[in-house]
C-alpha cells in the first residue's frame, strides 16, 4: 500500500489536509493526521515512547483546556483506542509530561501495548524512553501509521459515546470502589470524580507528590470514562498542576494506563499524577522515578498517609476555585 516515498508523501498528506499553520519547525507537516480539528491535532511523533505511539496536541500556541477542547481531546483519544481495538490492541497507556515552570505546549502520548510483546520488556522499553528520551523513527514509518488510521478513516467517522447517559453510580469489588480506601485517601471530592493520594507514592515527601483521579463511578478502561468524567478529570489534573506549581514543583507526569499489560495494576480506571522538583531531573531521582514506576514504591505508614491527607485536604479545599463564590 506504500505507494509513495517520504517527499511525496508530505505533499500527498498537504494535498489532502491543506498545510497546517502553526509552528511549523515543531512539527513535520506529514506527521498529522488530523489537522482540521478546532483545538487538538493528532500526530506520529518523530520520537516515539514506542512502535505505533500517536501523539495529542494543542493547535494553538497556549494549550486550550477549556470544555470543548477537553471533550475533542475525549473523541480522538477514544477514536484512537477504539480502532486499534478493532486490532487487538486493547492494553495502552496515556502520557503527559507537563513542564510546570514555563507554560511550553504539552501533548497527550498513547501508548499500545500489543499482545505479541514480551510485557516486561516493552513496559521496561517505554518506562526508559520516558527517563531517559527515546529514538527516532524512520519517516517510512511513520508515514505507515498515518497510513493505518486514513486507510481505516479513523477519524472521519463520528464518535459515538454509547454510554453517554450513564447517571447510576455502580460499585465493583476494587480498592477505589471500597468506602473505606477512599475515606482513608481522598484529599478532594468532585461531582462525578475523586481526588485520592497514592498510599505507595512513586514521588512523596518535600515538593514532591502522587494524586489518583478516579471517577466515582465503577469503570475499568478508559474507553468506559463518559466524556464528563473525561473533562472533569482533566480539569482537575490541570488545577492539582497549578497547586503543585505553587507548592514548588516543576514538573509534573500525567499517565493512565489500561490494561495489565500497560501495567494497570487496580482494576478501576484512575489517572496519576506525579509532581517533582527539579532535583528529580538529575539523574539519581530519575532513576528512583523509574525504579518506582517500573517495580512499585513501598507504601507510606498509616500516620504518613493520614498526615499527608490531612494536610492536603486543607490545602485543597478550594482547588477549583468553585467554593469561593
Ligand atoms: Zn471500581
Amino acid at each position: 500500500m506504500s505507494c509513495f516515498s517520504a517527499p511525496t508523501g508530505i505533499a500527498f498528506f498537504s494535498s489532502i489536509f491543506g498545510t497546517p499553520t502553526e509552528n511549523i519547525s515543531l512539527i513535520n507537516k506529514a506527521e498529522i493526521i488530523v489537522p482540521s480539528y478546532k483545538t487538538r491535532k493528532v500526530v506520529v511523533p518523530e520520537r516515539p515512547l514506542a512502535p505505533g505511539s500517536i501523539q495529542i496536541r494543542s493547535i494553538a500556541n497556549n494549550p486550550n483546556f477549556s470544555e470543548n477542547a477537553l471533550k475533542e481531546e475525549y473523541s480522538l483519544i477514544q477514536k484512537i483506542v477504539g480502532f486499534w481495538a478493532t486490532q487487538q490492541i486493547v492494553d495502552y497507556l496515556i502520557y503527559e509530561k507537563k513542564s510546570l515552570s514555563d507554560d511550553s505546549i504539552s501533548y497527550r502520548e498513547i501508548v499500545p501495548y500489543p499482545k505479541n510483546g514480551l510485557q516486561l520488556w516493552q513496559q521496561l522499553k517505554v518506562l526508559w524512553n520516558i527517563s531517559f528520551g527515546a529514538p527516532s523513527q524512520s519517516n517510512n514509518l511513520r508515514f505507515s501509521e498515518v497510513t493505518k488510521f486514513t486507510n481505516y478513516e479513523v477519524f472521519s467517522r463520528p464518535y459515538v459515546n454509547k454510554i453517554e447517559d450513564i447517571q447510576e453510580i455502580v460499585k465493583g469489588t476494587d480498592p477505589f470502589c471500597r468506602e473505606t480506601v477512599i475515606e482513608k485517601q481522598w484529599v478532594f471530592k468532585g461531582t462525578e470524580v475523586n481526588v485520592l493520594y497514592d498510599a505507595a507514592p512513586i514521588a512523596n515527601g518535600d515538593k514532591k507528590f502522587h494524586f489518583l483521579i478516579i471517577p466515582q463511578r465503577h469503570c475499568e478502561k478508559f474507553s468506559d470514562l463518559t466524556e464528563s468524567e473525561y473533562v472533569e478529570s482533566q480539569q482537575l489534573s490541570q488545577h492539582l498542576a497549578d497547586f503543585c506549581k505553587k507548592e514548588g514543583c516543576d514538573t509534573a507526569f500525567i499517565f493512565q494506563k489500561t490494561g495489565e499489560r500497560a501495567g494497570q495494576s487496580v482494576n478501576h480506571c484512575h489517572l496519576h499524577l506525579v509532581a517533582t522538583a527539579t532535583k528529580t531531573q538529575q539523574l539519581f531521582g530519575k532513576l528512583t522515578v523509574f525504579k518506582n514506576m517500573l517495580i512499585g514504591a513501598s507504601g507510606l505508614s498509616e500516620d504518613e498517609l493520614k498526615n499527608r491527607v490531612n494536610n492536603l485536604r486543607v490545602k485543597l479545599v478550594n482547588l477549583t476555585g468553585k467554593k469561593d463564590d
